[in-house]
């Protein structure tokens, strides 16, 4: 089933028709499929026309031409950007540009419209999940990569390592790009993620570099898979749609959330889970205006870093050292003075984060005007 979509008008013929020759135990598989069981083999080609006729019988079952995505930005709220839409890309790209491989099934691309993983991106050899990116002081839809993951047998994963972030309208050539370069230096035999592991993140991050440049994004870059053309200008930061969402302003709002988590564990008494949430406060505060300034913002000790570096040393923001205010958690015991005066310190951040960010935000409208 095409990502998993079926009409109820299908479903219903489905079952009138195959009822007769099929076990009732129909079963929706987790790559978006239906495994009807206990067919006699007399019966196949029979089941085959049915199927054929409600157009469910193409080939590449399974294969990197089957490709999982979430509903996304389609039906679900907290997508960020399309995955249906730019799956129906990739598939178009397989299809007309690699019929060779519609029948390899050691390739799985799978696509979640968030980092919530419905559509289980971590786990195929290709994955995607849906994000944003800044460019031009406004939002666009972008992709971020994963590869080398995988089921790997007898119950064992392995989950893909992230490796770069690209406008979404890129999909497709980030395809093309991992494709072209599999087919010209994988070895005989190689599997994808034996190429992956040969090669190693770095290698494909470089590949795929150039397709995460910013410098010239096109108004096409602004507007989501399936999306009309008509939202081109209508897209950007606080232009909810359900097409994207302000990624830095998400993220703001949860460092409060951890202002609030805080609080609740201190009325409890419960110091050193206040103490965690304060901390990841700063983290979460820090990491906003980092990715403001498409700063990539992998670990928590990066962020700290790079907050350091970027934003106090420049004098962007006075708060001290960032680095020995945030990591006090690891020289204090979690005593209730310490907690409180911790998240004290954490609020007066946050203030002046948001300061900042307020400051930025009417800069860059003032200039757009
Ligand atoms: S992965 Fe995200 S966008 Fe997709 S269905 Fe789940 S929550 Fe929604």
């Amino acid at each position: 089933m095409p990502l998993g979509n079926i009409s109820s008008v299908t479903s219903r013929a489905l079952i009138e028709q195959l009822r007769p020759v099929v076990s009732d135990d129909t079963r929706v598989t987790v790559n978006q499929g239906l495994l009807l069981k206990f067919i006699k083999p007399e019966h196949l080609p029979y089941v085959f026309a049915v199927l054929d006729e409600h157009n469910l019988a193409a080939a590449g079952f399974d294969s990197i031409a089957d490709i999982t995505a979430c509903p996304g930005t389609d039906t679900c709220n907290l997508a960020i950007s399309s995955s249906t839409g730019i799956a129906a890309a990739l598939e178009d790209v397989i299809a007309n540009e690699f019929p060779d491989l519609v029948y390899n099934n050691d390739i799985k691309i799978k696509i979640s419209g968030c980092m919530n993983s419905c559509g289980q991106h971590s786990m195929a050899q290709i994955g995607f999940h849906g994000s944003s990116m800044k460019a031009a002081g406004k939002v666009l839809p972008a992709l971020q990569v994963l590869l080398g993951g995988g089921v790997v047998g007898d119950g064992e994963g392995r989950v893909a390592d992230k490796v770069i972030k690209v406008p979404s309208r890129r999909g497709p050539d980030v395809l093309r790009s991992l494709l072209h370069d599999y087919e010209a230096n994988g070895e005989k035999g190689e599997l994808f993620n034996a190429y992956f592991d040969r090669k190693g993140e770095r290698y494909f991050y470089d590949l795929l570099k150039p397709l995460a440049d910013l410098g010239a994004v096109k108004d096409d870059d602004f507007v989501d898979w399936g999306q009309a053309q008509t939202f081109a200008t209508a897209i950007g930061v606080g232009e909810c749609a359900g097409v994207v969402i302000d990624l830095i302003a998400t993220l703001l709002f949860e460092a409060e959330e951890k202002h609030e988590l805080a609080l609740e564990a201190f009325g409890n008494s419960q110091w050193a889970d206040g103490i965690y949430h304060t901390y990841s406060s700063f983290v979460q505060a820090a990491k906003a205006l980092l990715l403001d300034e498409n700063i990539n913002c992998n670990t928590q000790h990066g962020i700290i870093n790079d907050f350091e570096k970027h934003f106090v040393e420049t004098g962007k923001i006075s708060i001290g050292n960032f680095k020995t205010l945030v990591l006090q958690i690891n020289q204090h015991e979690p005593t209730e003075s310490f907690a409180k005066q911790y998240f004290a310190q954490a609020q007066a951040f946050y203030k002046q984060v948001q300061q900042y960010r307020q400051a930025k935000t009417e800069a860059t409208a003032g200039a757009t005007v």
